[in-house]
């Protein structure tokens, strides 16, 4: 899969949550673009800046890549998405990266914090549409608000179409109301007693060590489990 240089136009653009857009990059046409689930784009986000996404849509969709960005940090890259508009030009390198899916026949465990679920949206749509598997998929998805919440649309329709998958949105916030799990994804940890499991962590560096250091004391493999940070 030869790393390339791409100019795309934004095809289309939806706030999915209170700071988070979807964003999806069309490639010229003619063009396709080969890559794994999980992989991610260096996005030219202006004249001295480029920042990194992950892709969200399936390999098997390769004439556009898809992201979720969150613009709560303020940089540049967060200036981009808040003003990306349909019809609007951008230039990416990719596909780039080493945190991919692997298929195994273990249980995979996802734990990602706010758009740390962009690349599993990816490696979740390849697995159970492209390779049809019947491993048992289940995915933890925190973050703080219910206003936070992106891609749940996404996350139920899988879950009803496939009985091997399934998810759960855990709030460290929530507003009064709230009827799912209150807490953080770290919290699930004990509930989960299987220990030869495939494990992909993404988001911030404290829950990658935080759920990592967890799973290693209850004997994971380290080989086994994979993780990307975001900051
Ligand atoms: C491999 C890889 C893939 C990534 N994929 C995605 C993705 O799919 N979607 C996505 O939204 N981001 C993703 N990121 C993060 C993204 O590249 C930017 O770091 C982020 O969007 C902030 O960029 P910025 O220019 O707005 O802020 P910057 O100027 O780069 O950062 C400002 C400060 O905010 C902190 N920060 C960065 N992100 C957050 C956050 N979410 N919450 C709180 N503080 C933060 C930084 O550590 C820094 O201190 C990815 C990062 C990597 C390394």
């Amino acid at each position: 899969m030869a790393v390339k240089n791409y100019q795309a136009t934004i095809s289309e653009v939806e706030k999915a949550a209170h700071a988070t857009y979807r964003v999806r990059f069309a490639l010229p046409e003619g063009e396709t673009i080969e890559f794994q689930p999980g992989q991610f784009m260096t996005i030219k986000v202006s004249d001295s800046a480029r920042r990194s996404y992950s892709i969200a849509s399936a390999p098997e969709n390769n004439t556009y890549l898809e992201t979720f960005a969150d613009t709560v940090a303020g940089g540049p890259g967060s200036q981009f998405f808040a003003h990306a508009e349909v019809g609007g030009k951008a230039e990416f390198l990719a596909p780039l990266g080493r945190f991919v899916y692997r298929s195994t026949d273990r249980p995979a465990y996802f734990f990602a914090t706010g758009t740390g679920l962009t690349p599993f949206l990816s490696m979740v749509r390849f697995a159970l549409d492209t390779e049809k598997t019947t491993r048992k998929l289940h995915l933890l998805f925190g973050l703080r608000h219910e206003g936070d919440i992106f891609a749940e649309d996404i996350l139920k329709a899988y879950a009803e179409k496939y009985s091997n998958f399934s998810y759960e949105i855990c709030l460290s916030r929530p507003d009064a109301g709230w009827t799912g799990f209150t807490g953080r994804v770290t919290a699930r940890i004990p509930d989960i007693a299987e220990t030869d499991i495939d494990l992909y962590i993404c988001g911030s560096q404290k829950m990658i060590n935080d759920v990592e250091s967890a799973f290693l004391a209850k004997g994971v493999p380290e080989a086994q489990i994979y993780y990307e940070q975001f900051y």
